[in-house]
C-alpha cells in the first residue's frame, strides 16, 4: 500500500495544485490515446493513410509525454499553469489539424474534438485566453478545410467544407461562451469563499476577545488554561492572578456607567502595557480579571503586577475625579504540580479577599 502511495507521489507530486493538473494531464492523455486508437482504425479500414497516421500517432504521444515532464517539473521551470494550458490547448489544435487533413469521410467526426479542447481551456483559462484559442482553433482548422478543397475538390467538396466550417464555427463560439461564464461564475464562487473565510476568522477573532477591553474573554480564558494544562511538563511552573478593581462601583455611582467602562478600558490597556510576551490578561467578569503567566516563579509574577499597578495608578481618566487614584487588588497563586488550575484560581480568590480585607491596593500571595 505504502509502495503505491510512494509511487503516486513520485508520479503527481505531493503538491495539490500539480495532483490537479497531472489530473487533468491523465484526462487529455486518455483522450490522445482514443484519437489514436481511431487513428490506428482508420488506417486498418483503409480510410486514412499509414504514414502520415503514424507521423501523428507519435507526434500525439511524444506531445503527451513531453506535456507531462513540463507540468511535474513547472516550478523548476518556471512555467505557469496558465502557460502550460495554453501550450497543450495549441498542440491539441495543431494535432486536431493534422487529424482532419488525413481523416478522409471521417473528418467531420474529429471536429466535435475541437470543442472539448475548448471546453478543457474553460476550467484552466481566463476568458479571454479561451476566446483566444477558440480563434486560434477557428483560424486553423479553417485553413486546412480550405486548403483542402482548393487542393482536392473532387474529394473535399467545397460546399461540405463550408457546412462543417458553419457547423464548428457555431459549436466553437458557443463552447467559448458558456466557458467564460463558466469562469466567472468560478470567480464569483472565490471571491465568496474569500469573504466567507473573513467572515469566518472575524467570527473566531470576536468569539475569543472580551468587547468592552478588548482582552481575552473568559471562554477563551478556559480554553488557554487548558491548553496550559496539557503542555506544561511535569516540574514546570505557572502562576495565576485574580485582580479586581477597588472602589470600583463608588466610580459607577458618582460619575455614571459610561465613565466606569471608559477606566475598564484605559486600565485593560495599561494593564496589557506591563505584561510579558507570553502573559495573557483576560476579563474574568465585571471589573474581575485573571492574569495568567505561563513559565513564571511567583517573584516573576509579582514583579509584572507591580509593574501593572504603577501604570494603573498613573492613569488618567478624563471626567474622573482628579483626585480619584484607580487601584486594584490581587490575589497571586503559583500553580502547584499537577494542580489543576481551577484550584490554583480558588487560592488566588482567598488572596484577593485577603488584600481587599487588608486595606485594597496590594498584591496578596496564596
Ligand atoms: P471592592 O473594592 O470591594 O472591589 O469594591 P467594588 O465597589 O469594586 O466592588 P463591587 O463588587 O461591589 O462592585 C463592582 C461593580 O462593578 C458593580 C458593577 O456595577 C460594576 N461593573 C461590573 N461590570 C461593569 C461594566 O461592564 N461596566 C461598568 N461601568 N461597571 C461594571
Ligand atoms: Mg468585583
Ligand atoms: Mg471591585
Amino acid at each position: 500500500m505504502s509502495k503505491v502511495a510512494d509511487t503516486t507521489r513520485v508520479l503527481l507530486g505531493a503538491e495539490p495544485a500539480l495532483r490537479r493538473m497531472l489530473n487533468y494531464w491523465i484526462a487529455t492523455a486518455l483522450l490522445y490515446l482514443a484519437g489514436i486508437l481511431l487513428l490506428a482504425g482508420q488506417v486498418a479500414w483503409g480510410h486514412a493513410p499509414r504514414q502520415p497516421a503514424l507521423l501523428l500517432g507519435a507526434t500525439a504521444a511524444a506531445g503527451t509525454l513531453t506535456f507531462y515532464v513540463l507540468i511535474r517539473f513547472s516550478a523548476a521551470l518556471g512555467l505557469a499553469p496558465a502557460t502550460l494550458a495554453m501550450l497543450q490547448s495549441l498542440f491539441a489544435i495543431g494535432c486536431g489539424m493534422a487529424s482532419y487533413a488525413i481523416a478522409g469521410p471521417m473528418r467531420a467526426a474529429l471536429l466535435c474534438m475541437t470543442v472539448v479542447i475548448v471546453a478543457f481551456c474553460a476550467v484552466a483559462l481566463r476568458a479571454r485566453q479561451t476566446m483566444f484559442v477558440s480563434a486560434f482553433a477557428l483560424a486553423g482548422m479553417g485553413g486546412v478545410m480550405w486548403w483542402l478543397q482548393a487542393h482536392d475538390p473532387l474529394r473535399y467538396p467545397p460546399a461540405v467544407e463550408a457546412m462543417n466550417f458553419g457547423y464548428m464555427a457555431a459549436a466553437l463560439l458557443s463552447t467559448a461562451l458558456l466557458s467564460s461564464e463558466m469562469t466567472k461564475l468560478r470567480r464569483r464562487m472565490q471571491h465568496k469563499k474569500q469573504e466567507l473565510e473573513q467572515a469566518l476568522e472575524t467570527i473566531r477573532t470576536l468569539a475569543t476577545i472580551d468587547e468592552l477591553t478588548t482582552l481575552a474573554n473568559r471562554r477563551h480564558m478556559n480554553a488557554l488554561l487548558s491548553a496550559e494544562e496539557r503542555r506544561q511538563p511535569p516540574g514546570a511552573r505557572s502562576c495565576v492572578a485574580l485582580l479586581d478593581l477597588d472602589y470600583f462601583k463608588q466610580v459607577n455611582d458618582r460619575h455614571g456607567h459610561a465613565l466606569g467602562d471608559a477606566v475598564l478600558r484605559e486600565f485593560a490597556h495599561a494593564a496589557r502595557g506591563a505584561l510579558r510576551t507570553n502573559d495573557t490578561l483576560a476579563r474574568w467578569g465585571g471589573e474581575e480579571f485573571l492574569l495568567l503567566l505561563p513559565d513564571a516563579a511567583p517573584q516573576d509574577a509579582q514583579r509584572v503586577l507591580e509593574r501593572m499597578a504603577e501604570r494603573v495608578h498613573a492613569l488618567r481618566v478624563e471626567g474622573l475625579d482628579p483626585a480619584w487614584r484607580i487601584s486594584f487588588s490581587a490575589g497571586l497563586a503559583a500553580r502547584r504540580d499537577g494542580e489543576p488550575f481551577t484550584e490554583a484560581i480558588n487560592r488566588a480568590d482567598k488572596a484577593l479577599y485577603r488584600a481587599k480585607a487588608a486595606g485594597r491596593d496590594r498584591i496578596e500571595l496564596a
